[in-house]
């Protein structure tokens, strides 16, 4: 008879009949530390700083099976050099790959912005608390991102993309420092065009081919319309920008139950084990990364 085991945080498959073939989805959850062979299939540099790098992983069966939810990341570890938790970029609702959109920060970046499409890497999870998906559906959504918090902000804005006729008025504001550092400008560019997303990218230092807003990526706020009843904030960025960016919201009536940030700690093991991101009687790695308002006020130094 097949029995079943739990490690608190940690979904563990049911043991199996003896023979029994393991699913996919089995296999994933089987020993959540085994990184699974990914082949890089894609390369994209999006700035100076940043690639978006395309991953299929090499079984079938886990390719197949692999399912996250918008704001979940992964252990990413290249053999012989180490592990890093990456947030997963692209949205759940296309299968068969994950994106990761990845700075050059250090050695473990830097050895794998020299990597080449068809190098293999390792990668475990999905981990971590997503965004409330289900619970966005139906409502307007206003999305805030500065600088490298558009990584997991677009698997949120790429999956509510793909369920467009769920959601109410999307408004997406995506600030950073200057021109060359905005990420993903073909994607925005095209939906700039469109009616069923209001789009205001800043920067705080404009050169001469800037268009579009100049000031903190508050500032759009000063002429945003929102429908404060039913509306679902989403925000990520660096540290400095939750606070302000959501004293805006509050100014427009959005209720702090509806307010999600995503936040970035040091973290090892991704799985509630290490304790290297705890914060008082919190892992950011099971009980986040994506916090509501009311958890994040009590994490110190984050709000
Ligand atoms: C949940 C989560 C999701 C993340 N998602 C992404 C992502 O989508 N894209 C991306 O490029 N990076 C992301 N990071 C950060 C990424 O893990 C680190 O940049 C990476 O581990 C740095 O490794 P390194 O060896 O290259 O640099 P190191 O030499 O280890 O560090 C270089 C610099 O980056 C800082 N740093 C290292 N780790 C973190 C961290 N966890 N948070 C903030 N600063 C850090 C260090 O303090 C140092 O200043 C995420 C981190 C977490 C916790």
């Amino acid at each position: 008879m097949p029995t079943s085991q739990t490690v608190p945080g940690v979904a563990v498959a049911p043991l199996r009949d003896e023979g029994a073939p393991l699913t996919g989805a089995e296999l994933v959850r089987a020993n959540p530390y085994r990184p699974w062979p990914a082949r890089i299939t894609s390369i994209t540099d999006l700035t100076a700083t940043e690639k978006l790098f395309e991953f299929r992983f090499v079984d079938e069966r886990i390719r197949e099976a692999f399912r996250h939810e918008p704001g979940q990341f992964v252990e990413l570890s290249l053999f012989g050099v180490g592990e890093a938790p990456i947030s997963i970029s692209s949205s759940p609702s296309k299968s068969g790959f994950i994106e990761l959109c990845v700075r050059r920060a250090g050695t473990f970046t830097e050895r794998l912005h020299q990597m080449q499409c068809g190098d293999i890497v390792g990668i475990r999870g999905p981990y971590g608390r997503p965004f409330p998906f289900d619970d966005m559906r139906g409502h307007d959504i206003l999305l805030v991102a500065g600088g490298l918090g558009i990584a997991p902000l677009r698997s949120l804005i790429n999956n509510i993309h793909d369920e467009r006729s769920d959601f109410g008025k999307v408004t997406i504001i995506y600030g950073s420092k200057s021109p060359a550092e905005v990420m993903f400008r073909s994607q925005f560019e095209m939906w700039r065009h469109r009616k069923d997303f209001d789009l205001y990218l800043t920067v705080d230092n404009p050169d001469d081919t800037w268009d579009g807003e100049v000031g903190l990526v508050t500032k759009p706020f000063e002429h945003l319309e929102v429908d404060p009843g039913r509306t679902f904030g989403a925000v990520c960025g660096p540290p400095v920008m939750y606070r302000f960016v959501v004293e805006e919201m509050r100014k427009k009536g959005i209720s702090y139950d509806h307010i999600y940030m995503s936040f970035e700690r040091h973290m090892k093991c991704g799985m509630g084990k290490c304790g290297h991101c705890q914060i008082g009687h919190q892992y950011c790695c099971i009980d986040g990364p994506v916090f509501n308002y009311w958890e994040a006020k009590n994490i110190q130094g984050s709000m």
